[in-house]
């Protein structure tokens, strides 16, 4: 395969590891040429000696490493965009996950085709190369995925029982342990077919949807199912003040104590979101072991600030997380698919959080969105730049007005210019993204479709709500419609 050289780029963001030792971390390089052949990086370093079929010049540029996102749902949240911004309900601690859920979802699988192929344009466009995408799985997604160039971890929900609401005052809960198991079997036979995908570039995550919607026996299953294919598990837990009443009506014990009574915490898991810990402020349990038990366990966070600021709540707090030894990783739960956004907002609320600026740095969320979600993974082959890598990289264009003065290009790409100044991403040493368009998929495309389907989902919204409302009641336009 050819050989294509980056040739003196102003700035790179290196992996600096010791041969042999673990650890390492990000440093800035200067004026070094990166070369990759195969999917992999050749070189990186002063004057690469050899041939090139293709030269990059790395004047104005910085080289990154790809993106790795966590916790993502593109089959359905891009339809969200204009309904969950400021959705939710005070009598559910503010989430509006679940009246949402139950009123609004994906018609049919093309409106999922649609919402997916319009996230991975805005993954790919803000510098993720790695997604981790945790959908109902519909017909046509491996297809797609594999079109999109990305790095895919297919992570095909399901669940023994589903929410639904009564009332406004939090879940009921519709067990069907058949359902959940026949769910489980068709995820694993989904995620064997991403596995054999010619690509390579596809695999898998064994993902029971919530720890309160599966049974005691399908979350240990899926945990060792996970173990014995050597993949990821992951599963929706401490995401709501709700599931932690419930988990702790059921069993005395919150969200995280249960999982860890299960067996389920440990290296390979991924918890998205352990943001309502026992010591968080909006559930004050009388217990201080959920911290210890994700940092003693090795367990991952896929941290996905967005969702919940909107509803007023944030994690308490990043740099507690990080000292206690949990594997921080950063994730796009919903729309918008930016995770330089992400980086940005997780940073700020941690340290309102902290009420400390110094809890925190830019360095360790550029870590958690690159190698620590990697860990997460099990992969020391992405989510950093060094020989051996794989070529998933992005090239940042400094000058890109929020980029300059370019002092400090990360806090300039991080604090100000976010997406504006991701021009060019290789995945796999293929290229993806060129001069701020996806080569692969087509966005305007998409979001026509998506308009369409969002209408149509909106048009079910009153035989699906539990009030049997409008969408307009549930999400009145922000503005009054005025003739
Ligand atoms: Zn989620």
């Amino acid at each position: 395969m050819p050989t294509t050289l980056i040739r003196n780029a102003d700035w790179a963001i290196a992996w600096d590891q010791a041969p042999g030792e673990p650890g390492g971390r990000h440093v800035y390089r200067r004026g070094v040429d990166l070369a990759f052949a195969d999917g992999r990086i050749e070189f990186l370093g002063k004057s690469y000696p050899g041939a090139a079929d293709r030269v990059i010049d790395g004047a104005g540029l910085m080289v990154m490493p790809g993106l790795v996102d966590l916790h993502s749902h593109p089959h359905h949240e891009p339809l969200y965009r204009g309904i969950r911004e400021e959705h939710g309900v005070a009598n559910m601690h503010m989430t509006g996950l679940y009246e949402r859920g139950q009123a609004f979802s994906a018609p049919d699988d093309a409106a999922r085709a649609a919402g997916a192929e319009f996230a991975y344009c805005e993954l790919l466009l803000s510098g993720v190369t790695s997604l981790v995408d945790i959908s109902a799985p519909w017909d046509g997604w491996i297809e797609l995925f594999a079109r999109s160039g990305m790095r895919g971890f297919l992570a095909p929900g399901y669940a023994s029982a589903r929410w639904f609401l009564e009332n406004d005052l939090g879940p009921s809960y519709d067990w069907n342990e058949p359902r959940g198991r026949a769910g489980f079997e068709r995820a694993l036979a989904t995620i064997d077919q991403a596995l054999a995908h010619p690509s390579g570039r596809l695999s898998g995550v064994v993902s029971p949807m919530q720890i309160d919607t599966c049974s005691e026996a399908l979350l240990r299953d899926s945990r060792d199912a996970a173990r014995e294919r050597g993949l990821a598990f992951t599963t929706h837990c401490a995401q709501s003040v709700n599931e932690v009443r419930e988990m702790i009506r059921r069993h005395g014990l919150t969200p995280i104590q249960w999982a860890d009574r299960l067996g389920l915490l440990g290296p390979g898991t991924i918890l998205g979101h352990a943001l309502f810990i026992d010591t968080h402020s909006w559930v004050r349990w009388h217990t201080q072991d959920d911290l210890r038990l994700l940092g003693e366990s090795g367990t991952a966070v896929a941290h996905c600030p967005t969702p919940f600021a909107r509803y007023g709540q944030i994690m308490e707090h990043f740099g507690a997380y990080l000292r206690a030894g949990a594997v921080m990783g950063l994730g796009t739960d919903c729309s918008p698919h930016n995770l330089v956004e992400e980086m940005r907002k997780a940073s700020v609320f941690a340290r309102i959080a902290a009420r400390d600026i110094h809890s925190v740095e830019i360095a360790d969320f550029f870590h958690a969105a690159t190698a620590g979600g990697a860990c997460a993974l099990m992969r020391d082959d992405i989510g950093r730049l060094a020989p051996g890598k794989k070529a998933d990289l992005v090239l940042v264009d400094l000058a890109c007005p929020q980029m300059q003065p370019a002092r400090d290009p990360l806090r300039a790409l991080v604090y100000h210019a976010a997406d504006r100044a991701v021009r060019d991403v290789f995945v796999d040493g293929v290229q993806v993204v060129a001069d701020r368009k996806v080569l692969t998929l087509d966005q305007a495309d998409a979001a026509r479709r998506l308009a369409a389907a969002q209408e149509r989902m909106e048009a079910a919204a009153p035989q699906h709500d539990y009030l049997r409302r409008k969408a307009e009641e549930i999400v009145p336009l922000c503005l009054a419609l005025a003739d």
